[in-house]
């Protein structure tokens, strides 16, 4: 009997090169094998692949989880091509469609989309060929909101449905169905109409990054009862992950040197936080005669994708951009991915340093950890309401010195992960470092916030900072003793402090703008008794030794703890 633990098992990357037989036989194989190559021109599947066909051939509903660029998109279209009726494809963006119908038409497969810029006459016909019983298209792509809005387009498919011509529904990119994913859309959390109306119809969500706990939201939200969830993994071995500490002054000249000679000729991104950030780094690097563009939302739409052209033949080597520059991104030659500024959160990283090596060969993704942008960066998602937590967990990434950079996103997404695997491709499995107790120096910067509370005064990080080394007003250091850490130390001691809930954040809102101020945390209070201690892992060379007294760490540091 054929089982479909079978199916998933049979679809384990085959060593040999040789295309070899199903080694199990659906009544879809032969048809599934034949227009793999015949219509898809490819020769074999890649992992997961068939394994999410058999599976959602045979009626399952799938949540198939794989990163970006591993070929989800044959997971619907080849059921599709091999199923009476057509498929109904919810996709976010309208240009994501516009290429998986450019390339559908390249391989001839008759694919239509409904959208806010479909003509009356193109509707028309679209609508008209869902109840045609000789579906003049194998799948239908929409967005979200058409679905949430458009009752006329599901008097329609209910009607498809009646007539058994609704074969699937595929959700693209189906972590936007949860706030807790990083690219939540309002829309998709209206998808759940679809499973309620036609629920004999197999549903499949795609999505190259979430966690058990965006998967089990989007469940809920689009009503699907038992998915078998399929997750490739998630490890990239040919991406090494680095963080370095970020000192403005330097910063550019550092991703300039950078590009100039590791990445001579050779192509990349530098993700940056803000359109301005974009434009003044863009220039900054074409002074030091590097080939660099910005790239953000706020660009007319001819010129985003006469950056993007120029970016994948080569004409230029380096595109600076804000997030907007993401989905639809197929360059294969990615050889880096510099973060200018930190991510919201580590979902956000792992898509965006996921970009580099898409081609297998080995690539970098370089963050510059900065203090002040940590607070740019809360303030942006200060009205999300997971933001702070997620913006915690990049930057406890970042500060982390601990655990493998791989470990540190293997938890974050419940993968499994043994150290070993990394293979010496991130910065903590190649450098040494110390462990200190920085008690003291927490007594101290502890102090000068609680003076400045006092004094019914809030201090930014940078005032905070400025005190303890000495500048700005006396007042805020009257009773410690200036410090003789440099600013990096310090800025990595107060980070440390605000991770571990000895400071917490303050937030206070103008009409223009919002506030980060540090205030004391709930751990603050420990800090009076004497036998309290807090140790912190460093990199060798931002503790100056001299200044710092060196002590081996006894216990298990809880840097994983945030
Ligand atoms: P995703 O949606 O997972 O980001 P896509 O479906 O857009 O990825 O596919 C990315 C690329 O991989 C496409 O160019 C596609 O043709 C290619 N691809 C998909 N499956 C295979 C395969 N089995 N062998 C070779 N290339 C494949
Ligand atoms: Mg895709
Ligand atoms: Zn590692």
């Amino acid at each position: 009997l054929q089982t479909l633990e079978g199916a998933c098992s049979s679809a384990q990357p085959s060593g040999s090169s040789k295309p070899r037989k199903p080694s199990f036989n659906f009544s879809w194989s032969e048809e599934v094998q034949a227009k793999l190559c015949s219509v898809f021109q490819l020769s074999k599947f890649r992992p997961l692949q068939q394994a999410a066909i058999n599976l959602s051939m045979s009626g399952k509903d799938l949540f198939l989880v794989m990163p970006t660029g591993r070929g989800k998109s044959l997971c619907y279209q080849l059921p599709a091509l091999c199923s009476k009726g057509f498929t109904l494809v919810i996709a976010p963006l309208v240009s994501l469609m516009e290429d998986q119908l450019m390339y559908l038409k390249s391989v001839n497969v008759p694919a239509v989309t409904l959208n806010a810029s479909s003509t009356k006459e193109d509707s028309k016909q679209v609508l008209a060929g869902m109840i045609d019983k000789n579906s003049p298209f194998k799948l239908l792509y929409v967005t979200p909101e058409k679905i949430a809005k458009s009752k006329l387009l599901m008097s329609k498919l209910e009607k498809a449905y009646n007539m058994g011509l609704l074969a699937r529904i595929a959700v693209d990119e189906v972590h936007c169905c949860s706030q807790w994913g990083h690219d939540f859309r309002p829309d998709y959390k209206l998808l759940g109409i679809l499973k309620r109306q036609f629920p004999k119809v197999p549903l499949v969500g795609l999505t190259a990054t979430a966690t058990s706990n965006v998967l089990k939201d989007c469940q809920k939200i689009l009503c699907v009862q038992e998915p078998i969830t399929l997750t490739a993994p998630f490890n990239r071995p040919n991406l090494y992950y680095e963080v370095r500490f970020k000192d403005n002054e330097d910063c550019v000249d550092q991703i300039s040197q950078l590009i100039r000679e590791r990445y001579k000729n050779q192509s990349g991104i530098v993700y940056v936080f803000s359109q301005k950030d974009a434009e003044a780094v863009a220039t900054d690097l074409q002074k030091r005669n590097i080939l660099a563009q910005p790239y953000h939302a706020n660009m007319e739409p001819s010129d985003k994708s006469l950056v993007h052209q120029r970016w994948s033949s080569k004409k230029i080597q380096v595109v600076v951009a804000t997030v907007a520059f993401g989905m639809g991104i197929d360059k294969a030659d990615v050889r880096f991915v510099i973060h200018h500024t930190i991510s919201k959160s580590i979902e956000n990283y792992y898509q965006e340093s996921g970009r580099a090596g898409r081609d297998d060969g080995s690539a970098d993704c370089i963050v510059f950890f900065g203090f002040a942008d940590i607070f740019r960066v809360s303030t942006m998602v200060v009205m999300e309401n997971t933001g702070q937590q997620k913006l915690q967990n990049m930057v406890a990434y970042c500060q982390n010195v601990d655990r493998c950079r791989r470990a540190m996103m293997a938890i974050h997404f419940d993968e499994v992960w043994n150290d070993d695997e990394c293979n010496q491709m991130c910065d903590v499995c190649r450098h040494d470092y110390i462990t200190m107790d920085i008690t003291k120096h927490a007594r101290d910067v502890v102090t000068i916030v609680e003076m400045a509370s006092s004094m019914d005064e809030k201090l930014t990080p940078l005032k905070v900072c400025d005190a303890w080394l000495g500048k700005g007003p006396a007042k805020h250091r009257k009773t410690i003793k200036v410090t003789s850490l440099s600013r990096l130390e310090v800025e990595s001691i107060i980070i440390h402090l605000l991770l571990h809930g000895y400071f917490s954040e303050d937030f206070s809102f103008t009409p223009y703008t919002t506030h980060f101020y540090l205030k004391l945390g709930r751990k603050a209070a420990l800090l009076k008794k004497d036998n309290h201690s807090i140790t912190m892992k460093m990199r060798r060379r931002v503790m100056s030794h001299a200044t710092v007294k060196i002590r081996e760490c006894k216990t298990k540091l809880d840097f994983l703890s945030v």
